[in-house]
């Protein structure tokens, strides 16, 4: 027990200094500035090339989302997902043990060029994170917490990292394994991270620059607006895509009818949905006694 309480206290006291570093010290390998950089890259050419003219460069919500942009990167991490998630990891390696398992290593990517490993962990890491999307949206439960992401009735940039940190805890928790299984250290992620994050900006930016035939591969505006729409005839949506969009080209679920520029976005009611951060924060919660307090309400009408 001594242990987990050990790795709980120096998880924070970690990532606080870390944070703190970070923000002391700019420099290629550093999380925070590339965030800034991406950020205002992709900000900037919005303000160049806008899809939506008459949207301005300062959009609904935009400071809101700029404010989710650093929770989600790394306060959230900072006030408890990272010591959760090394307690979880010790607990799961203690947990294996006791079944004689050491390593849950089953292929060696280590010996292969940096490219090659780089490249696979990419792509096998944006493929469970469709996976994870799609549950995201068919599980009634997690669709709660995913609406936050849909709340966005107009689209930019930083809409990107707009979503419920309950999000985080469902895609860390699913990625662990796989990941942990082809051997990926936590060191390798850095660049992929950075990589996916511009990408993610990008299929979200009010930005018209086609991709030509890229774009069955990689993830981009024009698609990724219609996953937003507020009319869908699929029940469950479509185009789960993170970075790349083949998976949705592979697998059917690739919706673009037309162009996408101006159509509503958001959801059903979703003018009634909580404007502030810390409502949103409560409102999966919520929604979730409001429904069951809804269908007991059901059964004792039924029953008089
Ligand atoms: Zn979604
Ligand atoms: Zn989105």
């Amino acid at each position: 027990m001594e242990k987990y309480w050990h790795i709980l206290i120096s998880s924070f006291t970690d990532y606080a200094g870390y944070l703190w570093r970070e923000i002391l010290y700019p420099g290629w390998g550093n999380y925070f500035y590339w965030l800034v950089g991406l950020s205002l890259f992709f900000w900037l050419l919005e303000v160049l090339l806008p899809w939506r003219r008459q949207q301005a460069p300062i959009r609904q919500d935009f400071w809101l989302d700029g404010f989710y942009m650093f929770f989600n990167f790394f306060l959230f991490s900072l006030v408890g997902f990272n010591a959760i998630s090394n307690i979880g990891v010790e607990a799961f390696n203690d947990l294996l043990g006791l079944f004689g398992v050491e390593n849950l290593v089953a292929f060696e990517v280590q010996s292969w060029p940096v490219w090659a490993q780089l490249l696979t962990l990419f792509v096998v890491r944006d493929f469970i994170q469709w996976n994870v999307h799609r549950l995201l949206h068919r599980s009634e439960f997690l669709w709660r917490f995913h609406k936050l992401h849909h709340s966005v009735q107009q689209m930019g940039f930083a809409a990107h990292l707009r979503f419920h940190w309950g999000e985080t805890v469902v895609y860390r928790t699913l990625e662990y394994i796989p990941l942990a299984m082809i051997g990926f250290g936590i060191q390798d992620f850095f660049l992929v991270h950075i990589f996916a994050t511009a990408i993610g900006h990008f299929n979200h930016s009010n930005l018209k620059l086609p991709l030509g035939p890229l774009r069955y591969i990689f993830n981009n505006p024009q698609m990724h607006i219609w996953h937003h729409a507020k009319h869908m005839p699929r029940r469950y949506g479509a185009n789960y895509g993170i970075s790349l969009s083949l998976w949705d080209y592979l697998f059917g679920t690739a919706y673009l009818p037309a162009d996408g520029r101006d159509i509503e976005l958001g959801f059903e009611d979703v003018e009634q949905y909580p404007a502030s951060f810390m409502e949103q924060q409560w409102h999966p919660f919520k929604e979730k006694q409001a429904a069951q307090a809804q269908e007991e309400n059901a059964r004792t009408i039924e029953r008089v």
